[in-house]
């Protein structure tokens, strides 16, 4: 089967536009205390999910709001 038969030549002639996606996992993150996940500076802040640098995709960010979520719910008891 040939690469055009299964649809994954990207240079194809009747192409009007070609979008390749491409995605990275955040070069940053912000320090959270790891028994309280609570920002070291920033009391009441809970740094979570990719773009604080605890995810690298659906699954670990769905797990990490999880975590963040029980935390907050433990700080407000
Ligand atoms: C093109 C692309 C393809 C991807 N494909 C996959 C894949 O196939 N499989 C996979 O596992 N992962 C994939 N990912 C990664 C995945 O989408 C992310 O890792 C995940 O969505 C991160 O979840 P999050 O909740 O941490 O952040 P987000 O989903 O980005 O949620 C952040 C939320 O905060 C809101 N927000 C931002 N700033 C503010 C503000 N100041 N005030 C209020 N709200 C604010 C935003 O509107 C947004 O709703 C892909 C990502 C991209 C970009």
């Amino acid at each position: 089967m040939s690469d055009e038969t299964v649809g994954l030549r990207l240079d194809r002639d009747d192409a009007v536009l070609t979008g390749v996606e491409s995605r990275t996992s955040s070069p940053v993150r912000i320090s959270r205390d790891a028994t309280s996940l609570q920002s070291l500076n920033v009391r009441g802040l809970y740094p979570c999910g990719e773009g604080a640098g605890y995810a690298g995709g659906i699954l670990s960010a769905g797990v990490d709001g999880i975590k963040v979520a029980e935390a907050v719910a433990r700080d407000l008891t």
